[in-house]
C-alpha cells in the first residue's frame, strides 16, 4: 500500500493495483498536509460516526479528485497539546523543526466518499470507546473543526479482469468495503463478509454487481474475526480467479492470510490484507508490533533462501 507520510509506518499490504487506471497507483508525494474544515457529523450508527469536511480551495483538494484506489486514505493529523507547530502546518517543516517526540500523532482513517463539486470528503470513524484519539476526536467533532490530513494513498481497487471479488473485513474496513463495492459493475460476483458489532451496526451498501453479503455480529461470536474465519472457511468459493479485499483486526488477519493462502491457495498478488488496527494495542503500538513480525518475516524468508541455496551446491557438487 502506498504511504501518504513516508516512514510512518503505514500499513504494508499485498495490494496489487490490479485494474487502477489513470495515476498508476502513486500516492501523493511525502508529507503533503491538507486542511479541511468540518462541515457535518452524523452516528450512522450507534457505533460509527461520519464526519463530512471540506475545503474552500478546490486547488488544495485535487489530489483527492479522481483518485484510482477504492482503499483510498488519509493519515488524519494530530497536534499535539502545548506544542507551537510551524505555520502554516506541513508535516515535513513539523519534522524538520521538532525532536521527535513533538511529531503530531497520526491515524489512517478511509475516503469513504468524495463530492468533487464541493471540495469535500466522507470519513466513516468507528467510535470504540474513550480510548484513544481518533475515535475520541470524531464523538467530539463539530462543523468549523479542523481536520488536517496527509494524503491520500491506497493501493486496492477491484480488478475488472478477476472471475469474482471476494471483501472481507470488520467495521474499521467497512468504509473501505463500501467505496470498493460501488466500484464493481453490473454482473459482477462479489461476496462480502462484514463483522460489526451488532444488527445495529448494519448498512445500506449500494452495489451494481452480484452482491452476496453476510453481516456477521460480535454479539453472537465475541472474539474478533473468528465468524470472519468461519464463514470465509464454510464459503464455497466460486470458479476462476478470486481478487480479494482482506482488512480488519490484525490477530484476525492473521488467520485469514494463513487461510487463503495455505488452505484456498490463493497467489499473494491476488490479495490486498493488512491488520487495521490490533487489540491491546494503540496505533503506535500496533505499527511496533507489525515492524517486529515482518522482521522475523524476513529472517525466515533469509534463512529459508540461504538453506536452499546450500541444497542446490550440495546437489550440483554431489
Ligand atoms: C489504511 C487504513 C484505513 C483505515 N480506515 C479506517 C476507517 O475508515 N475507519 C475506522 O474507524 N478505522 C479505520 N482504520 C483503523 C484505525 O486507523 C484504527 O482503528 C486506529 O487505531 C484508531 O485510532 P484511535 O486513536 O481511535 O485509537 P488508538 O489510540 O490507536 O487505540 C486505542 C485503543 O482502542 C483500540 N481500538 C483501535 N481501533 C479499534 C476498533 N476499530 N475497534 C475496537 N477497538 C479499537 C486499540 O486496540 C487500543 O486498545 C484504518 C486503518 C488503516 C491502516
Amino acid at each position: 500500500m502506498a504511504d501518504p507520510v513516508a516512514g510512518n509506518g503505514a500499513p504494508r499490504s499485498s495490494g496489487n493495483g490490479a485494474g487502477a487506471p489513470g495515476r498508476g497507483g502513486r500516492a501523493r508525494s511525502g508529507t503533503v498536509t491538507t486542511r479541511l474544515v468540518v462541515r457535518g457529523t452524523e452516528r450512522v450508527t450507534p457505533h460509527l460516526i461520519r464526519v463530512t469536511a471540506g475545503t474552500e480551495d478546490p486547488a488544495d483538494f485535487a489530489p483527492f479528485v479522481d483518485y484510482p484506489h477504492t482503499d483510498a486514505y488519509v493519515k488524519v493529523v494530530f497536534k499535539q497539546p502545548g506544542v507551537a507547530y510551524p505555520e502554516p502546518f506541513e508535516m515535513a517543516s513539523a519534522r524538520a523543526e521538532l525532536p521527535r517526540e513533538r511529531w503530531p500523532v497520526l491515524r489512517s482513517y478511509t475516503v469513504r466518499e468524495v463530492d468533487a463539486a464541493a471540495s469535500e470528503l466522507v470519513i466513516d470513524f468507528v467510535y470504540h470507546g474513550d480510548a484513544g484519539l481518533a475515535g475520541p476526536w470524531a464523538a467530539g467533532a463539530r462543523p468549523g473543526s479542523e481536520l488536517l490530513v496527509a494524503g491520500p494513498g491506497g493501493n486496492y481497487s477491484p480488478d475488472p479482469t478477476a472471475a469474482w471479488h471476494l471483501l472481507v473485513g470488520d467495521d474499521s474496513a467497512l468504509p473501505a468495503i463500501a467505496a470498493s463495492l460501488r466500484r464493481i459493475p453490473a454482473g459482477a460476483l462479489v461476496h462480502a463478509i462484514i463483522e460489526v458489532a451488532d444488527p445495529s451496526e448494519r448498512q445500506e451498501l449500494a452495489c451494481a454487481g452480484d452482491l452476496r453479503l453476510s453481516w456477521l455480529y460480535r454479539s453472537e461470536s465475541p472474539e474478533h474475526g473468528i465468524a470472519l474465519l468461519d464463514q470465509l472457511r464454510a464459503l464455497r468459493f466460486p470458479a476462476g480467479r478470486v481478487h480479494a479485499f482482506v482488512h480488519g483486526e490484525a490477530g484476525a488477519i492473521k488467520e485469514l492470510r494463513r487461510h487463503l493462502l495455505n488452505e484456498r491457495d490463493l497467489d499473494i498478488d491476488q490479495l490486498s490484507i493488512s491488520g487495521y488496527w490490533r487489540r491491546g494495542f494503540d496505533d503506535e503500538g500496533h505499527r511496533a508490533a507489525k515492524a517486529a513480525e515482518r522482521a522475523v518475516e524476513e529472517q525466515q524468508l533469509a534463512a529459508a533462501a540461504k538453506a536452499a541455496a546450500n541444497a542446490a551446491t550440495k546437489a550440483a557438487t554431489a
